[in-house]
């Protein structure tokens, strides 16, 4: 059996900005509206639930407030430099700088939806505690309606 948490409707919501480098039209800086939407399979308990998903919600719309109204900074791009008030991405000839409490710097290579939804699902894996029953977990992450990323892991 499969709960699936949907990200626009439940709210778990943000907006950001980023660039993806050398991309021909996202290679320059612009914003979307994300979701994080969340599929939880495994067993239904004896109290006819899976998992009560209150909590889970919770969790996935703490991570997207800290991304929300930010800029999406890939901190394992050689181009970025962060610096003690500013934060500086060189993507070929041109550089931007931004105000470091502006940025959310992410351990990741460049800031995709697909990046973003592996990080979303090793943040809940490290801090989530799920029932035996749940067997598998997807994060997807959207970005903008009707596209987005999934990655999943079996428990
Ligand atoms: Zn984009």
């Amino acid at each position: 059996m499969r709960l699936e948490i949907n990200g626009w409707s439940s709210k778990i919501t943000f907006s950001a900005t980023h660039v993806i480098p050398m991309h021909r039209k996202c290679g320059r800086l612009h914003g979307h509206d994300y979701a994080i939407n969340m599929s939880i399979e495994g067993e239904m308990g004896p109290d006819g639930v899976i998992l009560d998903f209150i909590s889970v919600k919770e969790f996935l719309r703490g991570i997207a407030s800290e991304l929300d109204h930010r800029v999406l900074i890939p901190g394992r791009d050689r181009g970025v430099t962060v610096n003690k008030e500013t934060v500086k991405f060189k993507i070929g000839d041109k550089e931007f700088s931004f105000p470091k409490g502006d940025c959310i710097i992410l351990d990741i290579d460049v800031a995709s939806a697909e990046t973003l939804a592996s990080f979303v699902l090793q943040r809940v894996l490290d801090k989530v505690k799920f029932p035996k029953n749940v067997k598998h977990i997807e994060i997807g992450v959207d970005e903008g309606r009707g596209q987005g990323a999934w990655t999943g892991k079996d428990l």
